[in-house]
């Protein structure tokens, strides 16, 4: 890598833009031969194929971290869904099933913090059930900020649980409680992360996100703590999402000069993306010690392989993180509908796709009221 210096011409772009060759589609669904199946998998109108689906379970969360869910908006009379209002396990297992038939191979379950949602390892059990057209078990994953983990670990991996992803910002108590303005202890999240592994759900990843003269500071600390762990961490850059964090371009830290940071001082090389539409760019470190990701949406946008559908806890479907609107499943989920019918509206849905909001960012194009990132997960 070229001394370092901010996206000269000779560094190396910070994703490589390479597919691995022989990633085959999934055939047309085969045992769901009494599904009405439009052409799968589906694909949108930049023929980004479904792939990945993130079902919020709750709006709920016990952080308030200031990038997502700032406590002077999301204050003690906050209003949440209320719970007859959320989708029931039978509801998001109908959806992902059909979801799968149609080219799912990754549920990940997020929130708010999809911990507190109760018995959701009953939840975790139901998807794992589902197969895959081809006869295979669905990857079922979830992003947690690892308060409950230690607690719940066993459990989820009882339950079917392929991966866990885990929030943590810093290393440094002070500014963890800054990030995440809440009393827990960095602790509680390290010993989640450690139960988690010890149950069998490692290689955890470990999400970052990194505000410029917030959390900067703590990039080397954690990026040095997870060597030689197995454990992955994604340096997240800061993002506009929602309208309550108050982003501002001066306090997003680019991936490059993320990648300079940690190169300068533990020789960093390049690594292929794992499959189409990854969304953190990997990273080996020269020594073996492991890896990092770096996720670069605003200053390197990956919309042209974004394949994932967002399913909200009341029952909309959103098509971009930085959505503004959304499309009502649960209607149809409640009026008993058939797979057929829940297949046919979510080709409706997915097909005429065409959002690339990280794209067209400082375009002067603002996108009004977008969704809340603690409501739809990230
Ligand atoms: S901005 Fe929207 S379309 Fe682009 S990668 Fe993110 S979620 Fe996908």
């Amino acid at each position: 890598m070229s001394t370092r210096t901010n996206s000269s011409a000779s560094a190396p772009a910070v994703r490589p833009r390479v597919v691995p060759a022989g990633l085959p589609d999934p055939a047309p669904a085969q045992n769901t031969s009494s599904l009405p199946v439009p052409t799968l998998p589906l694909r949108d109108t930049r023929a980004r194929p479904l792939r990945d689906l993130r079902i919020s379970v709750t709006d709920r969360c016990n952080f308030r971290c200031t990038y997502c869910m700032p406590r002077e908006v999301f204050d003690q009379n906050h209003e949440f869904l209320p719970h007859a209002q959320l989708l029931t396990f039978e509801e998001i297992t109908q959806f992902a099933r059909v979801a799968v038939a149609a080219g799912v191979r990754k549920l990940r379950l997020t929130g708010g913090e999809p911990l507190l949602r109760k018995n959701i390892e009953r939840l975790v059990e139901m998807l794992a059930r589902l197969e895959t057209p081809e006869g295979k078990p669905v990857q079922v994953a979830l992003t947690t900020n690892g308060t409950l983990l230690r607690k719940k670990a066993q459990a989820l991996r009882d339950a079917g649980l392929s991966r866990v992803t885990v929030s943590l910002d810093a290393l440094d108590p002070v500014i963890f409680a800054r990030m995440s303005d809440s009393t827990i202890q960095v602790a509680d999240v390290l010993s989640g992360i450690d139960t988690a592994a010890a149950v069998g759900l490692a290689p955890v990843k470990v999400n970052m996100v990194v505000r410029k003269g917030v959390n900067d500071s703590q990039i080397l600390p954690m990026a040095d703590y997870f060597r030689h762990t197995g454990h992955v961490v994604r340096f997240i850059e800061f993002m506009d999402v929602g309208n309550t964090n108050g982003w501002n371009l001066a306090e997003v830290l680019t991936g490059r000069q993320i990648l300079d940071r940690i190169h300068d001082r533990f020789p960093l090389k390049q690594l292929d993306a794992a499959y189409r539409g990854e969304v953190a760019a990997r990273w080996g470190f020269a020594d073996g010690a492991g890896e990092i990701g770096i996720i670069t949406s605003v200053s390197q946008p990956f919309c042209g392989d974004c394949t994932r559908l967002r399913l909200s806890p009341e029952g909309r479907l959103f098509l971009c993180l930085f959505a503004s609107r959304g499309h009502d499943i649960r209607t149809l989920l409640r009026s008993g509908a058939t797979d057929a019918q829940v297949l046919h509206q979510l080709a409706g849905v997915w097909s005429p796709r065409d959002d690339h909001y990280s794209e067209l960012r400082g375009q002067a194009t603002v996108m009004p009221d977008k969704i809340e990132m603690s409501y739809i997960g990230g």
